[in-house]
């Protein structure tokens, strides 16, 4: 169960590190929670999330709870952008629908309410 959350948390990473302005970052992506710059940023709430979930952020020792809750605002935040780029969600073909439907069904498993 723990792999398949950071099998699915993969993308996501890709996508927000791509779509993040690093460049004009004084902190160059790292986010600081003590910074005001950070906390006011628009960026901050994707900023912060890659911060805790990147590759370094040594995912295996992570809580499901915590991995899970990740996958969710992941869940949320590629859910916006295929609204952006117009795709049919539960229809398409291409890799960021595939994985929303993916993980979509492992949400569901996570959590007791219907989404
Ligand atoms: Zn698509």
């Amino acid at each position: 169960m723990k792999t398949e959350l950071l099998e699915l948390l993969e993308l996501p990473r890709k996508l927000v590190h791509g779509e993040l302005d690093v460049e004009n970052c004084p902190h160059n992506g790292f986010f600081d929670l003590r910074d005001h710059t950070c906390v006011d940023c628009p960026q901050g709430p994707e900023c912060y999330w890659l911060c805790r979930n990147d590759e370094f952020a040594s995912l295996d020792k992570h809580q499901t709870d915590d991995l899970v809750k990740a996958l969710d605002f992941a869940h949320t935040y590629i859910h916006a952008a295929i609204i952006r780029w117009d795709h049919k969600i539960d229809h398409c073909s291409c890799s960021v629908c595939q994985w929303y439907r993916r993980a979509r069904s492992t949400l569901e498993k996570h959590s007791p309410q219907p989404r």
